[in-house]
């Protein structure tokens, strides 16, 4: 009864919210109910359920209300008779603003043409390519952090009801969210969310390595599960001792990242030192560096694997200590070294901000927050002050990119201002020199309008066509721009 599970979310989330704010979940819900009601997915399940469970993940990441109402309503413009006017009068301009973000988004898909690990080696390179054109697509398109963050929610439940569609729609699923969605959810810090997306996907594409990995790992993973308990009680002393308040858990890296380390390493399970690592995660930065003096005194730790990604970060906010050192009976054993809130951040990565702005205490200032975006930003190549929280959230690293589709769905990367001239160019130097016409989202258009995000650019070829010296005028690539000099007759700079 789809009644009773809003009433569980309810139970579970309400009091997490101010009043009002929840009433606009509340609302969200109500409509979506009514919007999706008589729909059933392929496995069986109303609807409903579906946009209910993706409110669920991300009022786990602890979002904000609005994020968590477009959740709810993130396929009633799809899939139902709502138009998005009728979004944005009753739930106003941000919850509108990122349904209709999701719904852009919904236009991405990649094809899975082969098995990406068995490719070779020069097609891997195009297909990396491509799959990165798509990413910066992805992001390119969502302009808020939080349109990618209900996209991430969506696919998420997708993948773990993966079962019921078609093996055409599984693969292409399973593809899409091993290439573009878990490679942007690490970017964004959420390793938790991409370790998921990872295993569904792997498990799915790649059965056999699948099985390979497991009955590789299984035996070895439980193995260095009871040392590692060794190790902590060992420790876990020696911290009291010290008066440091911690918490020591025993962690073990996901299916596919085993995969991948797997052939890195010659297929040799004993070479990947963080298979199973301890954590130990403590209340205050100084206590990490504390930890670690402790440890070396007592254990000898291995050259190069000292990594102090607190004082140096990852690109993507990722802090921590490394360290692997040789401990009881001379065993090697790595540990990471964190606080709570690194923790946490490591976790949820750019979601991690939300649970700082709006948890009862207020664990992180403003500044900071801001401080983790432009991390992200600056990863992007593209450093943005930004001056407001809203400023911040905008996703604004390609804001000079416009990525569009050729009829067979390849993505296009190109300035923006740019028209079907240079997109004629930039699939075929023929095409362009022979370009007549253009039809933009099925629609006759003409050569010199701008091409937007996401549009489907065709090109109407004619033999006897040729490049003309006016398109100099509003071309916005040098490559177009260098060809069509060349084919003008006469042409004087
Ligand atoms: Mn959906």
């Amino acid at each position: 009864m789809p009644i009773l599970t809003f009433q569980k979310f309810e139970e579970r989330f309400k009091d997490h919210y101010p009043e009002d704010k929840w009433k606009l979940v509340e609302k969200a819900a109500k409509l979506a109910f009514e919007a999706h009601s008589g729909q059933f997915r392929k496995n069986g399940q109303p609807y409903f359920e579906h946009a209910l469970k993706v409110g669920t993940n991300l009022a786990q990441m602890e979002l904000d209300a609005e994020t968590i109402a477009a959740g709810l309503l993130h396929d009633v413009v799809e899939d139902t008779e709502l138009h998005k006017n009728q979004i944005r009068k009753k739930f106003g301009p941000k919850v509108a603003h990122l349904v209709e973000g999701v719904t852009k988004l919904d236009k991405i898909k990649i094809e899975r043409k082969f098995p990406f690990f068995r490719a070779k080696k020069q097609k891997l390179e195009d297909l990396e390519r491509q799959f990165e054109t798509f990413r910066k697509m992805f992001l390119a398109m969502s302009k808020d952090v939080r349109v990618i963050l209900v996209k991430m929610a969506d696919r998420l439940h997708n993948m773990e009801t993966l079962e019921a569609l078609s093996a055409p729609k599984k693969e292409q699923l399973a593809q899409e969210t091993l290439e573009i969605y878990a490679p942007i959810a690490y970017r964004l810090g959420m390793s938790g969310l991409r370790a998921h997306f990872e295993d569904l996907a792997f498990r799915y594409l790649y059965p056999r390595e699948y099985q390979w990995v497991n009955k590789l790992a299984i035996p070895e993973i439980s193995q260095r599960e009871k040392y590692l308990k060794q190790v902590r009680k060992v420790l876990g002393k020696e911290l009291t001792k010290a008066k440091i308040p911690h918490q020591i858990d025993i962690r073990a890296k996901h299916w596919y990242s085993i995969y991948q380390k797997l052939l890195r390493k010659n297929k040799d399970i004993s070479q990947i030192y963080d298979l199973v690592a301890l954590r130990v995660v403590v209340k205050k930065v100084e206590d990490c560096y504390n930890v670690l003096g402790i440890i070396h005194k007592f254990w000898t730790p291995l050259i190069g694997r000292i990594k102090d990604y607190i004082a140096l970060p990852k690109p993507n906010g990722y802090q921590s200590l490394h360290t692997t050192v040789f401990a009881l009976r001379g065993k090697i054993a790595e540990i990471q070294i964190r606080t709570e809130k690194m923790n946490y951040q490591a976790e949820f990565g750019v979601a991690a901000h939300w649970h700082y702005a709006e948890g009862k205490k207020s664990r992180l200032m403003p500044k900071d927050k801001l401080v983790w975006l432009k991390e992200l930003a600056r990863f992007q190549k593209r450093i943005s002050d930004p001056t407001s929280l809203d400023e911040a959230l905008k996703l604004d690293f390609f804001k000079d990119r416009i990525f569009v589709f050729t009829p067979k769905g390849d993505v296009k990367d190109l300035p923006a201002g740019a028209t079907p001239i240079d997109f004629a160019y930039t699939v075929h130097t023929d095409i362009g020199n022979h370009c007549a016409g253009s039809i933009v989202n099925g629609k006759m258009g003409k050569l010199d309008v701008l091409l937007q995000n996401g549009d489907v650019v065709r090109i109407i070829i004619n033999p006897k066509a040729s490049p003309k010296q006016d398109w100099l005028q509003f071309v916005k690539t040098q490559l177009a721009r260098s060809q069509i000099k060349k084919c003008v007759k006469n042409y004087n700079e």
